[in-house]
């Protein structure tokens, strides 16, 4: 690889465009030179940290009740139409197939972009009585999009995600799970990733198609674009009219069901971790999810007899994969400090330095990633003494992260002072706004338009911030009945 000639070095603040496009490929996350454009390979780099995601994931989801399904790729033309906004949001990203062999299909199949049309087609056979519900599956799969333009992990043709979908005999039951979603996405990426993020209550002109609400995960990237990376949406009875998904209730009444649908963009979290934690060095992967949890190199003097030093360095290899760790024992002939670049690249969290002095004194140098700082900890102790460094690294990239996203919000009153916010602070201008229904709508796009793509957000969640008595709509200067968040888009 030609980057392994010189060290990763790329200001990520200057051009973080350059740098993302730099960095995924150099690190050897995906290969984009499949000749169908928009359609990636995913290397195992990528997969390594795509595998623990998914796990993180399931694992919240389970506990929350859901089970594992599989329901097919290919969704027919009919079932796709049931639900009319649906339809209409989706029918210009749909691929469709219209052949098998050399017959032409009476029926096209879209390639599913989402499977609602999919799996409530199969709840309206399953769900009979109220015994049957509530119905948690989710799905971990790959959805198509005609998508114009593409970008590794941040818009694609073909992409990795999870989606769960949920029916409920009462609307009570369909929210509490809204709030269950919305807590496993605070989990896994507060937590887990170690992510800043916002949640916002879509406004209406912005909702799922279909849905009557979208509850959606943004995060910033350091372009001052912001990301969603997952989304929940109360469905209500639409689909459950569209695909006649009904119960009887203990006194023998039919009712429609209420649905829920979650989101979690695998793909789009790993965007917002590459750009979120990475450096000027490449990328830094918060411990849950990197490809690899330690490198081991040794450190080997020319003249020196290097035995001593290698058997201990395969030795602490096995005690760390016997500890449940992802382990690299870097051998090649490179010098020590190119190793350090190329491994720092990859984003491993903990490195592991043993030269003689290591051997001699019973211990082993631990560096972390992020700082590049050495301890030097006793053999006894080492796997403890890793997952310490790597405990200790991720609180460090949720500081920075969260610090970040606190300086990245700020106050506007006027359409000048919003362009300011997006173009010099890269970040989030919160604005009063007259309204966020169908009404709101003309004066979110004056805005969008005059800011050259600032979108209204939403209103955020779990913040509970309302307009002063007198506060005016940015835009139309009418009585603003609520408090937005403005930023440009992926
Ligand atoms: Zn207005």
């Amino acid at each position: 690889m030609a980057m392994a000639e010189k060290e990763f070095k790329k200001d990520k603040n200057k051009d973080f465009s350059d740098w993302y496009n730099t960095v995924i490929y150099a690190a050897d996350l995906v290969d984009n030179r499949y000749n169908v454009q928009g359609f990636i390979v995913h290397k195992p780099m990528a997969m390594r940290s795509f595998k623990k995601m998914y796990a993180i994931f399931e694992k919240e989801l389970e506990k929350d009740g859901h089970q594992p399904s599989l329901f097919p790729t290919v969704i027919p033309e009919e079932n796709f139409e049931l639900e009319k906004k649906h339809a209409e949001g989706f029918v210009a990203d749909v691929f469709w197939i219209t052949e098998r062999g050399s017959e032409k299909l009476k029926r096209k199949l879209a390639l599913r972009p989402t499977s609602e049309t999919a799996m409530y087609q199969m709840y309206s056979l399953w769900v009979r009585d109220h015994t049957d519900l509530p119905v948690k599956l989710y799905q971990s799969c790959t959805v198509f999009r005609n998508e114009s333009e593409t970008s590794p992990f941040l818009r694609g043709r073909e992409f990795l995600w999870i989606e769960a979908h949920d029916a409920f005999a009462t609307e009570k039951e369909s929210k509490e799970q809204i709030a269950k979603d919305m807590g496993i996405s605070a989990r896994v990426l507060g937590e887990r990733l170690a992510l800043p993020f916002m949640f916002f209550d879509r406004p209406k002109w912005d909702t799922f198609p279909g849905a009557e609400h979208t509850y959606a995960t943004d995060i910033l990237l350091p372009d001052g674009k912001t990301l969603q990376v997952a989304s929940t949406h109360l469905l209500g009875q639409n689909f459950a009219k569209a695909f006649n998904v009904k119960f009887k209730d203990a006194e023998n009444n039919e009712h429609f069901v209420h649905q829920t649908c979650y989101g979690p963009g695998i793909w789009r979290i790993m965007a917002a971790v590459i750009a979120v934690h990475g450096d000027d060095r490449g990328l830094v992967m918060p411990p849950s999810i990197a490809p690899i949890d330690v490198v081991i190199v040794p450190i080997i003097k020319s003249k020196a007899d290097p035995t001593a030093i290698v058997d201990k360095c395969r030795k602490l290899k096995d005690e760390l994969i016997e500890a449940g760790l992802s382990v690299e024992l870097d051998l090649s002939d490179k010098t020590p400090g190119f190793k350090y670049a190329q491994w720092e690249m990859k984003g491993v969290p903990v490195r592991v330095e043993i030269g003689e002095k290591e051997v001699a004194e019973s211990r082993v140098t631990l560096a972390a990633r992020d700082t590049k700082q050495r301890r030097q900890v006793s053999d006894k102790s080492v796997v403890q003494e890793i997952r310490k460094l790597g405990e200790e690294m991720a609180a460090r990239l949720k500081k920075n992260a969260d610090d970040y996203l606190v300086a990245h919000v700020k106050d506007a009153e006027s359409i000048d002072e919003i362009k300011e916010i997006l173009d010099k602070t890269r970040g989030y201008a919160r604005v009063n706004i007259h309204s966020v229904e169908m009404d709101g709508k003309e004066c979110a796009d004056t805005l969008q338009f005059e800011t050259k793509g600032g979108k209204v957000r939403g209103v955020r969640i779990g913040k509970d911030e309302k307009p002063s008595g007198d506060a005016k709509c940015v835009v139309c200067g009418k009585p603003a009945k609520h408090v937005v968040y403005i930023a440009r888009q992926y």
